[in-house]
């Protein structure tokens, strides 16, 4: 009894023995003719050594569908190189022959589906920039290839719609945006809108007509007026919320000056106006002379604190569609501010990425 156990520990050890050793020596024979198409078709053996540690097996099958190109191994030696990705380079690539591998990779590595936008030195940059939105690309392209404007330059830019030209769409402002509301040269309040929180400010915190301002913006104006004067600089309001009819006086009158096309570039026209909304502030002094002095450069530097932003920066002109304007502070919130202020964007760049683009 004991011995026919003994007997069958040895045949099945002898068995299983045989078994290990076929499938061992049939996978080292598959291993062995992947080598060989691969030197076949050309590759060297650095090139397949590199080929079989980078690419899946699925991806080898490709490689040997395409034949020998050594910019599959520029694209494995890429720095950038994503294992998991290896198709999408392969089917980009296959789309665009000839162009810079790197780009290649750059593009294919966003994760952005840009198969029908040919690879090129814009796109692969573009699509770095934080504020990319992807369904903006074509006129990004547009743009950038006719104009001279750096990356980030060109995402603000059309992500503010500046391209399309102002006034050229109109569109009603959202007032569940709350202090976000965006008003500007395409986005309009209507006619009847004045908001029903509007509060006065008095005292130290004023000296113009127009004093009223929503509760939460005004409460925060006051706080940094506060802090203001605590480093001895001493701010006051104005001009605040105006309404349509106000700005539909104050434009007809600049167009009676200036003509139309001059009106435009500093003052909004009716349903246009930030001041309508009730968020913002002309501060001490509405004049470029007020650019430079000791309160500008307080509020450039400290009133995103208190959730208020330089709304028509300098050098932002084409995106805002306003001339500089270091008196007109708007709230947004601190929350907000903050990201304005340290990405030095826009409320329309801040608008597009963080609101606009989530909506749909
Ligand atoms: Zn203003």
């Amino acid at each position: 009894m004991k011995r026919n156990v003994l007997i069958m520990v040895i045949v099945l050890l002898i068995v299983s023995l045989g078994l290990a050793f076929f499938f061992f020596r049939n996978s080292d024979k598959t291993e062995v003719s992947i080598n060989d198409k691969l030197k076949e078709i050309g590759y060297s053996d650095k090139d397949v050594s590199l080929i079989l540690d980078k690419v899946s097996s699925d991806g080898v099958d490709e490689i040997l569908n395409i034949g020998y190109d050594e910019s599959l191994i520029d694209i494995l030696s890429s720095s950038n190189y994503d294992e998991n990705k290896f198709s999408d380079y392969i089917e980009y690539y296959m789309k665009n022959k000839g162009a810079n591998i790197k780009d290649i990779i750059d593009i294919v590595n966003s994760g952005f589906d840009l198969f029908n936008y040919p690879a090129s030195s814009l796109l692969a940059s573009l699509v770095k920039e934080k504020y990319y939105i992807n369904d903006n690309v074509a006129r990004y392209l547009d743009y950038g290839n006719n104009h001279d404007m750096n990356p980030k330059e060109i995402v603000g830019f059309v992500n503010s719609k500046a391209d399309l030209g102002f006034y050229s769409e109109s569109y009603d402002s959202n007032l569940d945006d709350g202090n976000l509301v965006l008003v500007n040269k395409f986005y309009h309040l209507k006619e009847d809108y004045t908001p029903s929180d509007l509060i006065s400010l008095g005292g130290q915190y004023n000296k113009g007509a127009n004093n009223k301002m929503r509760k939460e913006a005004a409460e925060a104006l006051m706080k940094m007026i506060d802090a203001a004067r605590l480093d001895n600089i001493i701010l006051y309001n104005m001009s605040a919320f105006r309404s349509y009819d106000y700005q539909v006086n104050l434009y007809n009158r600049y167009i009676k000056r200036d003509g139309k096309e001059a009106a435009d570039k500093y003052s909004a026209r009716p349903g246009y106006s930030e001041h309508q909304s009730g968020l913002c502030s002309d501060l001490n002094e509405v004049s470029d002379a007020f650019e430079g002095t000791d309160e500008a450069i307080w509020l450039k530097d400290n009133a995103y604190k208190y959730g208020f932003i330089l709304r028509f920066p300098k050098g932002k002109e084409n995106i805002t569609g306003y001339k500089y304007e270091p008196w007109h502070y708007r709230y947004v919130g601190i929350e907000a501010a903050k990201v304005i202020y340290e990405d030095d964007i826009t409320l329309e760049e801040y608008y597009a990425y963080y609101i606009e683009k989530n909506s749909d």
